[in-house]
């Protein structure tokens, strides 16, 4: 039909392994609060999407080059971040948290002097452990996904790794070796993204998607199915 050809495609970053948030599941589709979120908002506003797994720091780069159309990816809305990106409502909240391998003498960030943590490149987590990594004195390596992260910790190359709460929790309990010792800092919201001053359209009928997918129950079923059935 008409309508249908004019339906807009557009092109999604997002991260490769970020549970409950994005991850592939078994037929290798990306599921998760953001990308059911995302495909359910696409739904309502009569739009399509192309999700493309470029990593954090890969969908950042390819949105502010213009590659891609915008990206969900459990992003952080920050002041530093409305330089360069148009952000949505917001639609979660989260901070970050510190976790170390279960048996480890880490017990706080006073215990990191000396020694090297994990982080994810470009993130909140990173911005983070950066911000106080001269009043703790370590070393911080990065990598390009949550995943490297945790193993680097795991296999004890790093004493530590910084990530958001909710994405630590769920992957503690999906078992992952890790635990948590620190209270979340730097609390802020998800927001969907997109290159400042562009896509305007887009960001907009992600708004109203978002407002009638709260109203009408379809969001917290959406972050229910994913928290509530592993509590
Ligand atoms: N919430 C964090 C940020 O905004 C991490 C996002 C991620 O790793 N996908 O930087």
């Amino acid at each position: 039909s008409k309508a249908h050809a004019d339906t807009k495609t557009y092109q999604i970053g997002t991260d490769v392994t970020f549970p409950p948030f994005e991850f592939a599941n078994n037929d290798n589709k990306y599921v998760g609060i953001d990308m059911d979120l995302l495909r359910a908002i696409a739904k309502n506003q009569d739009f399509k999407v192309n999700i493309k797994p470029l990593g954090f720091n890969g969908s950042v780069q390819a949105t502010q080059s213009g590659q891609i159309d915008g990206m969900i990816s459990g992003m952080n809305i920050t002041p530093e971040r409305k330089g360069t990106f148009d952000f949505s409502k917001p639609y979660y909240s989260s901070g970050v948290v510190m976790a170390v391998a279960p048996n480890s003498s880490i017990k706080s960030l006073n215990n990191l002097k000396g020694k090297t943590v994990a982080v994810k490149t470009g993130t909140a987590g990173a911005d983070y452990a950066n911000s106080i990594q001269k009043k703790y004195g370590f070393k911080v390596s990065t990598f390009d996904d949550s995943n490297n992260m945790y193993q680097d910790v795991i296999t004890g190359n790093s004493v530590a790794c910084f990530e958001d709460n909710p994405v630590m929790m769920y992957a503690i309990k999906q078992g992952t070796k890790l635990k948590i010792v620190t209270k979340p800092a730097n609390n802020g919201y998800y927001g969907f993204a997109v290159k400042k001053g562009q896509n305007k359209e887009l960001l907009h009928k992600f708004n109203v998607g978002l407002d009638n997918l709260k109203k009408n129950g379809e969001y917290q079923k959406i972050v229910d199915k994913y928290l509530k059935a592993n509590p």
